[in-house]
């Protein structure tokens, strides 16, 4: 067996990047059936392969996980994987074409600090934006920092701010997310020289056929940056996280949280509230609305 890199994940297949050479493989029968997750195999994945023939093998071992991206999935309970041993996530978000709403983007925030990973969010777009646009985003964006995250305003399309983004990706495993439309694609292609000739692309040489649904895609930045690119999704269920467990996603409720009166206090209306009293403060109304919305969508 040789160990090798899941590069692209596509249901219960997946392209194998060991050394320079890119297998096709599939899961061996014990991962098929997991009943943690609906898709077995991630990119990211570090994993063993037994070699088949040229260009094809099959994935015996999944090695542990450092850490994953999951959302709920459509079809059962189970968990779907998006990625797997990351860094950081970049959350593309973009106020205007398409417009979408700050309750996704907190999502994809609490999801992140959940699985350990590190977000950072970055609007793009910011040329489309007229004077009283900039305006709400700025607001936006003062409120996310004084909340503790790192934001990035940029454009994809006329590279505006694009060095910022780059030297966060140094030396880093960064998993992309966001939903369609908002640039992706289109951001990738500025950082990367190899996006053109994406990693998993040299798989098509072994001529098995077209893929319907990727889910997941390395692709590589230079040496030592890697970026995970999903396909987008508008919303998502969480996953794995408890209704009790999302007000300890929040970094700006933290900071007040061992001042509540009750130390399982979920900050909606107990009496003696510390975080509650921050709102309009150090606490966003915003963010705070968004939370109370998260949790009446588990009931
Ligand atoms: P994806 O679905 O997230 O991969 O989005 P794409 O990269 O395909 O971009 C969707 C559309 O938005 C395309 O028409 C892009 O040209 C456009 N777009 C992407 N970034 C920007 C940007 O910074 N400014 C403007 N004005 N358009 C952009
Ligand atoms: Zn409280």
């Amino acid at each position: 067996m040789i160990e090798g890199l899941v590069v692209k994940s596509y249901g219960k297949l997946c392209n194998v990047k060991v050394n320079n050479f890119i297998y096709k493989c599939e899961v061996r029968g014990k991962y098929k059936l997991s009943n943690k997750f609906s898709n077995p195999v991630v990119s990211g994945d570090k994993v063993e392969i037994s070699i088949t023939d040229k260009n094809n093998g099959v994935v015996e071992n999944i090695l542990e996980r450092k850490n994953y991206f999951a959302k709920e999935s459509i079809r059962d309970k189970k968990g779907h994987l998006i990625g797997s041993n990351i860094d950081q996530t970049l959350i593309i978000f973009s106020i205007k074409n398409p417009y979408t709403k700050l309750i996704f983007l907190d999502k994809c925030l609490l999801s992140s600090i959940f699985f350990d990973i590190k977000p950072i969010i970055v609007f793009n777009k910011v040329d489309l934006l007229n004077d009283d646009e900039i305006i709400k985003l700025d607001k936006i964006s003062f409120e996310y920092k004084k909340a503790g995250f790192d934001v990035i305003s940029i454009s994809a399309k006329y590279q505006i701010r694009l060095d910022d983004i780059k030297s966060k990706l140094i030396d880093k495993r960064t998993l992309i997310l966001g939903n369609s439309g908002v640039g992706k694609s289109t951001l990738i292609n500025q950082l990367s020289p190899y996006s053109q000739q994406r990693i998993s692309d040299i798989s098509q040489k072994t001529g098995k056929g077209k893929q319907t649904t990727t889910f997941s895609e390395i692709i590589k930045i230079n040496k030592n940056s890697l970026i995970i690119d999903t396909p987008g999704f508008k919303d998502f269920n969480l996953y794995l996280i408890d209704k009790s467990d999302v007000k300890y996603q929040y970094p700006e409720f933290n900071k007040f949280f061992d001042r509540c009166k009750f130390s399982n206090c979920s900050h909606i209306n107990e009496p003696g509230c510390a975080v509650k009293k921050q709102i309009g403060n150090n606490i966003w109304e915003k963010r705070y609305n968004n939370y109370l919305g998260i949790i009446e969508g588990y009931s």
